[in-house]
């Protein structure tokens, strides 16, 4: 996976998002948190999700748009079906992606965490490709900013319990904390 160069992933394609602020004064990427995410949901690969975070999804567009269009929420990755990754801002900076939730005792998940949204459901299962890209760029976000361990990656239900269910039953947390040991061992210096 390509290295992390002032807060970009680079090698990734940008896309800049409206809905990012200051991290407070003090924090840092001490948390990853993992969302699901598909616009209509089980509808891959149509750019929705691209669109709701920057604030260009047609709310008439389909049923379930007229719901979500509008919301100011973002994320600093989206990992496609396929692994293609989209940053929406940089590490540095608060994405608006983890809402009322809570880490260790510590609020506002969003002011010390990258949100890593998985184009999928639920219910159904991820790619292997998702996997393998979400845990490079886990093993990379760990060497980029030394607060972040690398078991402080959780699903939003875990941050959110009782309001969130993502990443979801099918979800499959032993595959990834293996591949995220794994790249942290091949990772060359
Ligand atoms: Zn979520």
């Amino acid at each position: 996976m390509n290295r992390v160069v002032d807060g970009w992933l680079q090698g990734v394609a940008r896309l800049p998002t409206p809905n990012v602020d200051d991290r407070p004064a003090g924090e840092s990427v001490e948390l990853v948190v993992i969302h699901n995410i598909s616009l209509p949901p089980g509808e891959y690969g149509r750019r929705n999700v691209q669109a709701l975070f920057t604030n260009a999804l047609d709310p008439r567009a389909h049923p379930f748009f007229a719901a979500v269009a509008g919301a100011r929420v973002s994320a600093h990755l989206l990992i496609e079906r396929d692994g293609t990754v989209t940053q929406f801002a940089p590490f540095d900076r608060r994405a608006w992606h983890a809402g009322v939730s809570e880490f260790d005792g510590r609020p506002r998940c969003n002011d010390f965490s990258v949100g890593i949204e998985l184009e999928g459901t639920d219910a159904t299962p991820y790619t292997s490709a998702q996997y393998e890209t979400l845990a490079q760029i886990a093993a990379e976000l760990c060497h980029a900013y030394p607060m972040l361990a690398p078991d402080a990656v959780v699903g939003h239900s875990d941050v959110a319990p009782g309001r969130k269910s993502d990443p979801g039953i099918a979800f499959d947390w032993p595959m990834l904390r293996s591949l995220v040991r794994y790249f942290l061992e091949v990772r060359p210096a």
